[in-house]
């Protein structure tokens, strides 16, 4: 029988350190738990919400759910050619310990996506991605339980609709709860080097994935705030997708602006907007801010509650869009 507790704290299990009680709270350690748990919160017309390591989401102070914690556990390699090895990883797994060790066994390709907190099951759904690659681009299939349907289902890459910092699972949400993904890796090495802090590697010709893997590793311990210490989400906003037209208008009234080209039109750096509108560094209620390293990162250093957050976030929201007439999107996922 499953462990189902009522009333647990989710402070310790979410990265911002919000202060938030789960109604109901249950660890999945084995799939076959799932039909117990679903009874279970039918019968109490409960929302079923999955949780990883609660980095990418704000929560409310009070969740009326029962809180799924996955930790599903296991690693195998399922297929293996002369170039590639195929693995299944379940979702439980820590997705930087993922890395380490496909990189430890000689296996390239996710080198640049070092160091992201979280599992495994919740790469898929915001498609992860840093310094160029995204989850998306190594990911061969997503095994997950339809909750609607009540089976379980295999996604294909296609059929998971991966977008920039967006997925079927994203835009459905709380119908899958990822049960493992398999990923394909390579056993030569071919080096993503193009951002900015990756590209004084180019010049080591006996470059190996564990050097890219390290010094991805140094580049976000410099930059990025250790929620154990100062509790945050990540990027709290999405980098905006604009056209031509908008892009034109922005550059002629700030010829500064941080930009990159993105299919046909431009993506422009959120983070870059924020420190332009003067909140780099500073803080409001409850003392959540914009970190002082990376504007984009906001701070919750004294655990305040998801009112606090939100309020910052909004005065973000507004600013931006007095400046630049732009809208920020929220990365996390609100839990209200
Ligand atoms: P959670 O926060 O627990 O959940 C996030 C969402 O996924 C929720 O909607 C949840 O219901 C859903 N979910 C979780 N597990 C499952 C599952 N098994 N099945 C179905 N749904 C599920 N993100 C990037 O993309 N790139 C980065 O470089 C990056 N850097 C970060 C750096 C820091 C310091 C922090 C704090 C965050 C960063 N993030 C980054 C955001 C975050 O780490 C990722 O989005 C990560 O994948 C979230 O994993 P999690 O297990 O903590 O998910
Ligand atoms: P950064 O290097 O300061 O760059 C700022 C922004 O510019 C990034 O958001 C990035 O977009 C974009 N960028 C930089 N070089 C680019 C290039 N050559 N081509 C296209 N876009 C480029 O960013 P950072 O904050 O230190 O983060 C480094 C990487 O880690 C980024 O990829 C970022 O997405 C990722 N990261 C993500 C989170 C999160 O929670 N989502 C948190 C920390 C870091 P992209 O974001 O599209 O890559």
């Amino acid at each position: 029988m499953v462990d189902i507790k009522q009333n647990v704290s989710l402070q310790p299990f979410n990265s911002l350190a919000i202060p938030s009680v789960a109604t109901h709270f249950v660890e999945l350690t084995q799939e076959r738990e799932l039909p117990e748990i679903i009874a279970y919160s039918q019968a109490r017309q409960l929302a079923l919400r999955v949780l990883g390591g609660g980095s990418n989401l704000v929560l409310a102070d009070r969740v009326e759910a029962c809180v799924v914690r996955n930790t599903l556990l296991g690693r195998t390699l399922v297929e293996e050619d002369l170039d590639t090895v195929t693995i299944e990883v379940a979702a439980g797994e820590t997705w930087h310990d993922l890395v380490a060790w496909s990189i430890a066994q000689g296996w390239s390709g996710l080198e640049n996506l070092a160091l992201i907190p979280g599992t495994v099951g919740a790469a898929p759904v915001q498609n992860i991605g840093a310094y160029g690659v995204e989850v998306a681009d190594r990911l061969v299939s997503v095994r997950a339980f339809d909750l609607q349907r009540e089976e379980v289902s295999n996604l294909s890459n296609v059929e998971c609709l991966f977008e920039y910092r967006n997925s079927l699972f994203k835009s459905d949400e709380n119908r899958y709860l990822i049960c493992s993904i398999r990923l394909k890796l390579h056993k030569s090495f071919s080096p993503m080097l193009h951002y900015g802090p990756l590209q004084a590697l180019k010049t080591n010709i006996d470059l190996r994935a564990q050097d890219v893997f390290d010094r991805v590793v140094a580049i976000r311990q410099a930059k990025l705030p250790n929620p154990d210490r100062i509790p945050n989400a990540g990027s709290f906003f999405k980098n905006p997708m604009v056209t031509g037209a908008v892009f034109q208008r922005l550059q002629l009234q700030f010829p500064d602006l941080v930009f990159f080209r993105a299919g046909s039109g431009y993506k422009i750096a959120a983070g870059w907007l924020i420190d332009k509108a003067g909140l780099r560094g500073q803080s409001g209620a409850g003392g959540v801010g914009c970190y002082s390293k990376q504007a984009l990162v906001l701070i919750n250093p004294q655990r305040s509650s998801s009112r606090d957050v939100v309020a910052w976030s909004d005065r973000v929201r507004h600013r931006v869009e007095q400046l630049f007439d732009l809208t920020l999107e929220v990365e996390p996922r609100i839990w209200t």
